[in-house]
């Protein structure tokens, strides 16, 4: 295949020899006389080849590695999606159905998430070069993986930046409304058409399974508890009570139907309120042995950074007070701008001002199918810890 070829300025070339998968407008030297969203072959300044990429002009995020060596784009896509696909084949006892095939720059392939849930398959795609080649990467999930049905969920807000439209399409098949997946042996029903992320929050699956493992005979209050992963987890460990608190009523209708559907039917004990976690904590003075701190992002943008960790620090704050003696505070960030620092330094502050002496027990479990490359930090959006008040 014949693809344009783009040159890089004198030094621009360290960071893709490290295999950072990212090359911002100001590194490029040549012409971009071709389609944007077009497969590129990245040279260096002594006309090196770094590797093979696709360009979006309009962006400033302009170039994204799908490979550090030369080669045929397509065959490097279709291998890039065959090898995250086979790294997954050993991961999961039959106890779990439900993973992430292909996570974006972690698997070589920028712009692109696909998701199993149990036969049905979520496709997620972000960026203009991904687009572009959309139905090829249909065909060849369908080629390999044979699923049911496959449906996109291309509804993240940074496609604006990449000049596309948001889309939810059924590409194939049929979307129940409501789908059952395992996650180490708990049933949860799942929300494929209209559910947040593609579904479900799959990177939390180990923080699940270690949470619940702390909530034996523990009083628990899940905030912002999404269909009540957590919740159902605390629950099967022998969690003596669980609260699960979230704003929207469709996911509290969910967590409700999660919860009866592992036979936790009694709605005192295992309570799913549709509130704002900031009033609910502020309302409520009970003691709880475990909370768990799980919030959307609220960093969206570089420049409200300093808003976003006067919340973090201010529900902190309010959790960390409502703990009983020894309780566990679970805590998590998936702001993208925050940094790990950021976080443990929100929480240090927080602690501060609740008068309570913290340690630190666990950290944010990765989980085993969502893999970051090394070059590139920017893919650990999720932070968490779990804290013990003294
Ligand atoms: N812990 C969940 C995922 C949480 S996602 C899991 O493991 O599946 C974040 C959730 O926070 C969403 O369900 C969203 O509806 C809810 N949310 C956002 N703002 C909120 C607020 N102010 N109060 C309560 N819930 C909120």
């Amino acid at each position: 295949m014949n693809i344009p070829v783009v040159k890089l300025n004198k030094g621009r070339e360290r960071s893709v020899q490290s295999y950072h998968p990212w090359i911002f407008s100001g590194a490029v030297t040549s012409e971009k006389n071709f389609d944007s969203g077009s497969f590129v072959k990245v040279i260096s300044h002594e006309n090196q080849v770094l590797g093979i990429g696709y360009y979006n002009t309009k962006n400033s995020l302009a170039i994204r590695m799908l490979s550090f060596q030369d080669g045929d784009p397509q065959e490097i896509v279709r291998n890039n999606i065959r090898r995250a696909v086979e790294a997954r084949k050993n991961l999961f006892t039959n106890n779990t159905n439900c993973y992430r095939l292909v996570n974006a720059e972690g698997d070589a392939l920028p712009g692109l998430v696909v998701d199993k849930y149990d036969q049905i398959l979520v496709v997620q795609i972000t960026t203009l070069g991904m687009e572009k080649i959309k139905d090829f990467i249909i065909s060849e999930l369908k080629n390999l993986l044979n699923p049911n049905s496959i449906i996109e969920r291309s509804e993240a807000q940074v496609r604006k930046e990449e000049g596309l439209s948001l889309i939810t399409n059924i590409h194939f098949g049929e979307i129940p409304d409501k789908v059952l997946v395992t996650e180490n042996g708990m049933q949860l029903y799942v929300d494929l058409n209209k559910g947040q992320k593609t579904g479900f929050f799959l990177d939390q699956r180990e923080m699940r399974s270690l949470i619940g493992s702390l909530s034996k005979e523990k009083s628990v209050l899940n905030c912002f508890s999404y269909s009540g992963g957590f919740s159902v987890a605390a629950a099967l460990q022998g969690a003596k009570k669980v609260i699960s608190v979230d704003i929207s009523e469709d996911a509290c209708s969910l967590a409700r139907d999660n919860l009866k559907k592992n036979s936790f039917t009694d709605d005192k004990k295992y309570q799913v309120v549709a509130a704002d976690v900031f009033d609910y904590l502020r309302k409520e003075n009970t003691n709880y042995d475990v909370i768990i701190l799980d919030p959307p992002a609220f960093v969206k943008r570089k420049d409200n950074l300093k808003a976003a960790m006067h919340g973090y620090r201010d529900i902190n704050r309010i959790a960390l007070s409502s703990l009983t003696e020894g309780g566990m505070l679970a805590t998590f960030s998936c702001s993208y701008y925050m940094t790990e620092q950021d976080f443990e330094d929100c929480l240090m502050q927080a602690a501060r001002s609740a008068k309570k002496q913290v340690s630190i027990i666990s950290k944010h479990r990765r989980a085993l199918d969502h893999p970051t490359a090394l070059a590139h930090p920017e893919g650990n959006y999720l932070k968490g810890l779990v804290l013990r008040v003294m």
